[in-house]
């Protein structure tokens, strides 16, 4: 997979790059990642890049003439994806249609974002929260390593992500380590039998636990089996 990261901050960027499974995934050709700095097609003498608004108010907004030299100057690829908080909501489902993909453009904002008229040259626009960032970096690294880590041979057990929070539509289950006691707090017991069926019951109970406790918007659209719908109506009771 080819990465594409428009930014006007391309030091923000690069650090991540050189560090754990990012690394090793860019090291072994599972991807490639480009940096592109926006400034590079700034216009005039001081390669400015944003302007005042039509309209009024406050803040800066970056050019669409800007913005769309740097995009052409990449050329076309499949999908090429504007990072705002007006987007679509970035999800796992999102991250595993994209990692699919050969070449993801991610074109980071700052100040008040881009000139509307960019979204006439890009896929999709994609939010990573309801929340608002100071630029659209860390939402383009947070698409890089969503969809990265869902590439064959980037993490070292593929049977660890289908496990994963978001994967069954279900939170992760709790996970515990060594020592087996700490200040009073024990490692539930059914983990150290070695029973690999309770384990296993006990981890899909834990999820729905989990899930019903701090995310239940979820269980509407989860994959439940009878036993789950079962379990999910017992906690329910215990509240
Ligand atoms: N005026 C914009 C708004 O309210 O929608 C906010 C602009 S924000 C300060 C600057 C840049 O940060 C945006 O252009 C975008 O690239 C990025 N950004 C901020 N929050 C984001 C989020 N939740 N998801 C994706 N990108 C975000």
């Amino acid at each position: 997979m080819r990465y594409t990261i428009l930014t006007l901050f391309p030091g923000l960027i690069t650090p991540w790059l050189s560090e754990s499974l990012i690394k090793k995934a860019r090291e072994r050709g599972l991807i490639s990642v480009e940096v592109v700095d926006l400034r590079a097609f700034g216009l005039g003498r001081h390669r400015a890049v944003d302007d005042t608004p039509y309209g009024g108010g406050a803040g800066m907004v970056i050019r669409a003439d800007v913005a769309v030299a740097a995009l052409e100057a990449v050329g076309p690829a499949e999908e090429v994806i504007l990072l705002s908080p007006a987007g679509k909501p970035f999800t796992q489902k999102v991250a595993e249609e994209l990692a699919q993909k050969e070449h993801l453009v991610l074109l980071a904002g700052r100040y008040e974002g881009f000139d509307a008229r960019v979204e006439a040259f890009v896929t999709r626009t994609l939010s990573i929260g309801d929340y608002v960032l100071m630029g659209g970096e860390v939402a383009a690294l947070a698409v890089l390593e969503a969809t990265a880590r869902l590439i064959p041979g980037v993490i070292g057990d593929p049977q660890s992500h289908r496990e994963d929070s978001f994967v069954r539509g279900l939170l992760d289950f709790p996970h515990y380590t060594r020592p087996p006691e700490f200040r009073g707090l024990r490692v539930p017991e059914v983990l150290l039998s070695g029973n690999h069926q309770e384990v296993l019951r006990f981890r899909r109970r834990e999820a729905l636990k989990r899930t019903l406790a701090l995310r239940p918007e979820l269980l509407s659209e989860a994959r439940i089996g009878a036993l789950e719908a079962l379990w999910l109506a017992e906690l329910d009771r215990e509240g």
